[in-house]
Parts: structure tokens; C-alpha cells; sequence
């Protein structure tokens, strides 16, 4: 029996898309902000290392961002084969509650818990 039925998969698909589209955009938001900042710019001494220090966590942001946005693609490309909402620890279904708030998951709660 599959693990999850053609309607879920349908709805996965379409969150799998939404969350792509977000990301996209969120992405290209943090670009702007991890632009190098020109050292003639006229902030004063603490307000550009304000700036860096903000830099480090948008890139830390973008980073996860990116990484995401992969993650998703690739659950894309899984999503109509078998193994699509099998953990690939212990063969159980993931599940479609947890499908359905991360549809980039692999591995069920229990399994990723243990990691
Ligand atoms: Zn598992």
C-alpha cells in the first residue's frame, strides 16, 4: 500500500511549489542585503559594523535559504517515485503531517530525533 495517496500527493506538490516560489524570493531579498558593503560608504564606524553583523546572519539565513530551496527541488523530482514519504533509515512511512509542514523530509520524526 503507498504511503500516501494521489490526493496528497497532489497537495505536497502544490506546497513543494509554494514554499519554492517563497524561497526564490526570499533568497533574492537576502542577495540585496549580502551585497558587500563599499568601504568609502559614509556610515560611521559602529553603524558599518551594525551592517556586517547583519551581513553574517542574513548570510547564515541565505545559506539555509539555498540549501532549502535544493532540498525542495530534489523532493520535487522524488515526488512520483515510490520512495517519496519513505524514511530512508527505516523504510516507515514519514507520513503526511510531517509531509506536509517539511515535504523536503527523508526520514521520519523518530529517525531524524536519533541523528
Ligand atoms: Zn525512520
Amino acid at each position: 500500500m503507498p504511503s500516501l495517496t494521489k490526493k496528497e500527493k497532489i497537495t505536497l506538490e502544490e506546497t513543494i511549489q509554494t514554499d519554492i516560489t517563497t524561497l526564490k524570493d526570499q533568497i533574492l531579498s537576502l542577495e540585496e542585503k549580502t551585497k558587500p558593503i563599499a568601504p568609502d560608504c559614509s556610515l560611521g564606524r559602529l553603524t558599518r559594523l551594525e551592517a556586517m553583523g547583519e551581513q553574517d546572519v542574513a548570510n547564515k539565513v541565505l545559506d539555509e535559504a539555498r540549501v532549502r530551496l535544493t532540498r525542495l527541488n530534489n523532493a520535487l523530482q522524488r515526488i512520483d517515485k515510490p520512495m517519496f514519504g519513505i524514511c530512508i533509515e527505516c523504510d516507515e512511512d514519514i507520513g503526511f503531517g510531517r509531509m506536509s509542514v517539511r515535504p523536503e523530509s527523508v526520514r521520519c520524526v523518530a529517525c531524524a530525533n536519533n541523528l
